[in-house]
């Protein structure tokens, strides 16, 4: 079965009490045990709800994973996975990985005891050199936001498998639809299901799957003690969301493919960064471990002031955070995701103040270049 068929035919297609066409809401914190003569699959729902174990059953299957585990938000998924270290252990992270996940290990989880370095994992030497005995995980995103950078999932999750590290894959802006890091080598996945997977800008949420039984199991004891878990409500608008994230995907991918090849070379943008262009660094490592370029592309502009003449007068594009929901959104990386980080740290990985990243959504491309061409005063 094709993966875009999984999206509709998971198991859950079909209610088998009542016959919906639809995971029903169980909107419950507790579950009757009866005569206590036998151990009920649920519980207390803090440990199980009937609505979260749908979605977790069919993001382990999208991801060809042992095991999903869901979460009130991405960073719940990423903190409650990074969970299973123990005071001592060293992680070796992309230096680019999304800001939240860099503000959990260099704060929360740098005071409980572990220690992170910080690695250009575009090239996987930096890995290698910086395995120490302790080394337990590895983290990894591709492609990297803001600027799309491409690391070489295969090369990477196979120096760490021989090292015997833990491997994290952050999939979020490529979905299982386009790249499956489990396939690849990988031990974890995690998402922020806000973005893509729920896809309509109206939920917050997050999930996690594991190769193994065994890692799920190590997982699934963080999800139930720590308990940053999502509501019935929430996990349903994801249900929801993953049954049209193909054509959402596909279309947003197409739209965004059209701006890129619209934006590149014109007056006032000096640089876009997007997989699928041609001279894209990493193109061909993207090509091979992913069937698609995505939705998400980021361009700078020649001045700062140009960008944020951009940003005030674009119609169709929100300037806010976040990506993957079926509106355009643009962002303004320095003053949004990476202000917390200094200056000269942006400088070095070319975060400027010229830089915006678009997430593309699924209004008419024509309309979306014309507001560009527009808001960047380029029509003549
Ligand atoms: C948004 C995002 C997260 C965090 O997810 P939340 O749902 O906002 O907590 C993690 N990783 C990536 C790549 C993201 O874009």
């Amino acid at each position: 079965m094709e993966r875009e068929t999984l999206l509709i035919h998971n198991g859950y297609e079909t209610d088998p009490q009542t016959g919906a066409l639809g995971v029903p809401i169980l909107q419950t914190s507790t579950f009757d045990q009866g005569d206590l003569s036998e151990h009920r699959e649920f519980d207390y729902a803090r440990s199980g709800n009937p609505t979260r174990k749908a979605l977790e059953d069919i993001i382990a299957a999208l991801e060809g994973g042992a095991g999903g585990y869901a979460f009130g938000s991405g960073i719940a998924a990423v903190s409650s996975v990074l969970g299973i270290l123990s005071a001592g252990d060293h992680i070796i992270a992309a230096e680019d990985v999304y800001g939240g996940t860099w503000r959990i290990l260099n704060t929360f989880y740098k005071r409980w005891g572990l220690s992170v370095t910080p690695v250009d994992t575009t090239d996987p030497d930096r890995i290698r050199e910086a395995i120490r005995p302790n080394t337990r995980a590895l983290f990894l995103e591709t492609p990297s936001n803001p600027l799309l950078k491409i690391t070489d999932l295969r090369t990477c999750l196979g120096i760490a498998r021989e090292a015997g590290i833990i491997s994290i894959v952050d999939n979020t802006f490529m979905t299982p639809l386009l790249q499956r890091p489990l396939e690849l080598g990988a031990d974890i996945v995690v998402h922020s299901a806000t973005k893509f997977l729920g896809g309509h800008s109206d939920v917050v949420s997050g999930l996690a799957v594991t190769r193994d039984e065994a890692l799920g199991k190590r997982i699934y004891a963080v999800q139930n003690s720590f308990g940053a878990v999502p509501g019935p409500w929430d996990v349903w608008l994801v249900i929801r969301g993953i049954k049209t994230l193909k054509v959402r995907l596909k279309a947003q991918e197409e739209s965004a493919a059209k701006l890129v090849r619209h934006l590149t070379g014109r007056p006032r943008v000096s640089a876009v960064f997007y997989p699928g262009l041609a001279d894209h660094p990493g193109r061909d490592i993207h090509e091979a471990q992913a069937s698609g370029a995505g939705a998400v592309f980021s361009f700078k502009t020649e001045t700062a002031e140009q960008a944020l003449r951009f940003l005030g007068r674009v119609k169709y594009a929100a300037a806010a955070v976040s990506l993957g929901g079926v509106e355009t959104i643009a962002s303004y990386p320095v003053r949004m995701s990476h202000a917390a980080m200094p200056p000269e740290e942006r400088a070095r990985l070319g975060i400027t103040d010229t830089l915006i990243r678009i997430s593309v959504g699924l209004e008419d491309p024509g309309d979306l270049i014309a507001d560009f061409d527009n808001a960047l005063n380029l029509r003549i």
